[in-house]
Formats: structure tokens, C-alpha cells, sequence
């Protein structure tokens, strides 16, 4: 028998981390996605030896204990492992690993990163073009990630939570709008099976990969196997677009708002490959006697989408 897809939300840790567990029965989530601290900021409080037993006593409370990897959390805003600056990277580098240390505390298996931003000469408008070659200052930027990244599992020997690294919609000088970008970095570590991949719909569709009818959505999906392959996808978000195809626009939609189409949740959501990650909403709360609301709904449009047609 085929188990349901692990399909949850991103949900709010305010009040502690096993709050955000406390939430995700209302939401009706089978997965979740946490900050494991203020994402807008540089530092974090170390986690206490009371809050991680909490946490997972909340994961057992949940049924949540039953070997399927459920969790996953988002790392810093601020964080930018591409960055010329040398402060920047060491500072991001120093995020990221506490970052990952507070993952193997409390047993989340990935910290979802977005790739960085090179900050040099903005690449041409490549919606045609997006299998084209890093420009110089993308590849600058990914041998800075990819020496970022080394100095952090360097640091950190042992440690198995991975680095998930984001598509993103590929606006300025961030990278990550292509898939060859993701790969490239995680190709070019070290350890590379310390990385993984987060698909994000939005991102995806809004740095110009079209997945809004069922042959458009294979085509795209070909392509991810082809350049980063599935079985290195540790998380999936999914986001419907308010921009269009190929905007660069990041702004989430509900499920069936955007411009994503059917289609491309579809294609994702049946991908064999993918049945045991964690799948997750970073959709607008808002609404609802208990602001459970919108996560319900979307989560029961995904569902729907799962049976066969
Ligand atoms: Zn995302
Ligand atoms: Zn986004």
C-alpha cells in the first residue's frame, strides 16, 4: 500500500520550538517545516537540554516518532555563503553551522538554504535559455558557496543533518534560479552527500520553468532529474506564484491562486522519488478561527491531486 505524501506547513514556533509541533495537529499537517530561531537575525540562543527533550517528547506526542523524516527547518534570511565579502561569508558560515548543530539536536534531518547572491554584473534575462552556462560572476559565486559550505562540514565531523539548497526565482544576482546552479555547488563540496535539494513551485516557476500543463511539467521534470536528480531532493516547498512564468517574483499564492497550474503540483507530487519528503506550505496564514484555516485547504487541495486521474 502506498503511504500519503508528507505533506505539511511551515508553522510558527512562537511560545517554543514544540509549539510549532503543538500546531501542526490543528493545521492538519503530516510534515513541518520550523525556524529553529529569529530568522532575521545573525545569532541564535543555544538550545537548552530541556527544550530539546520537550522537542522530542512533542515528536513522540505527535505519533510523529515513526521513522519517517517529518521535519525540517529553514535556515537565516541573512545568510549569503556566495558573498564577495569575506566578513559575510564568515559570518554566514558561522550561521549555517549553528544552524545545522541545533538540526542534530534535535534530530531534523535538513536545513533549507537558499544558494546566495554573487552580487556582481546581473546575468542576462535567460527565460529562453535557462540549461545556459553560469556567467562568470555566477561561477565566482558558486566556488564561494561550494568553499562555504566545506568550511562548514569541516567543522562539523560527523554531523548528519544536511544543507537543502533552494531553487529560487533567480532575481539580481541570486543564484539558485537554474537548476545547474544547484547542482554545480553540491557537485563541488567535498561531501557532497552532505547536501541536498529543496524544489519550491513558486521559485521554480517564476525563474521561468513552465510546469502549468502536464507535458510542460514533464519536460521540467526531466530536466531536474537530469541536473540534479531526485534522489538528492530532501524537501519540497509548495507555493503557488503570484508572478508570472519567468517574473523573477517571489510572492507566494494559495494552491490554485498563482500561476503555477494543476500541472505542476501534479508532476511533483507523484514523482515516486519524492514519497518520503517532507512537502510544505509557505503560503499566507491569515483567516480562520484558529489561522489554521488556509493551511487546511491548500493541504486538501494537494490531497486531492495525489489520487490518480
Ligand atoms: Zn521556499
Ligand atoms: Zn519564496
Amino acid at each position: 500500500m502506498r503511504l500519503p505524501r508528507l505533506l505539511g506547513s511551515h508553522l510558527s514556533a512562537a511560545g517554543g520550538l514544540v509549539e510549532a509541533v503543538a500546531r501542526s495537529q490543528p493545521a492538519q499537517c503530516a510534515a513541518l517545516q520550523v525556524f529553529t530561531r529569529n530568522q532575521h537575525q545573525w545569532r541564535g540562543r543555544p538550545l537548552s537540554a530541556d527544550e530539546i527533550a520537550a522537542w522530542r517528547q512533542a515528536l513522540r506526542w505527535r505519533g510523529w516518532n515513526d521513522g519517517r523524516a517529518r521535519v525540517i527547518s529553514h535556515a537565516s534570511y541573512l545568510i549569503n555563503i556566495a558573498s564577495p565579502s569575506a566578513e559575510a561569508r564568515s559570518r554566514s558560515i558561522r550561521a549555517l553551522r549553528e544552524e545545522l548543530e541545533r538540526c542534530e539536536a534535535l534530530g531534523i534531518g535538513g536545513a533549507v538554504l537558499h544558494p546566495g547572491a554573487h552580487l556582481g554584473q546581473r546575468p542576462p534575462e535567460r527565460r529562453q535559455a535557462l540549461g545556459a552556462a553560469p556567467t562568470t560572476d555566477e561561477a565566482a559565486g558558486i566556488a564561494r558557496a561550494i568553499d562555504s559550505l566545506d568550511a562548514v562540514h569541516a567543522a562539523l565531523p560527523g554531523v548528519r543533518a544536511r544543507t537543502l539548497l533552494e531553487t529560487t526565482v533567480g532575481a539580481g544576482t541570486t543564484l539558485g534560479g537554474i537548476f545547474a546552479h544547484l547542482s554545480r555547488i553540491a557537485n563541488g563540496v567535498r561531501e557532497p552527500e552532505r547536501i541536498g535539494f529543496c524544489i519550491d513551485s513558486c521559485h521554480v516557476t517564476a525563474a521561468g520553468y513552465d510546469m502549468s500543463t502536464d507535458e510542460s511539467a514533464a519536460r521540467v521534470m526531466e530536466e531536474l532529474v537530469r541536473v540534479c536528480g531526485l534522489a538528492r531532493v530532501g524537501a519540497v516547498h509548495f507555493n503557488d506564484s503570484v508572478g508570472a512564468c519567468g517574473s523573477h517574483r517571489d510572492r507566494h499564492a494559495h494552491i490554485g491562486e498563482g500561476t503555477c497550474g494543476a500541472a505542476c503540483f501534479r508532476a511533483i507530487l507523484c514523482a515516486k522519488e519524492l514519497a518520503d519528503v517532507p512537502m510544505i506550505l509557505e503560503t499566507p496564514k491569515g483567516g480562520g478561527l484558529d489561522g489554521h484555516e488556509w493551511d487546511r485547504r491548500n493541504l486538501n487541495l494537494l490531497r486531492a491531486l495525489e489520487q490518480p486521474a
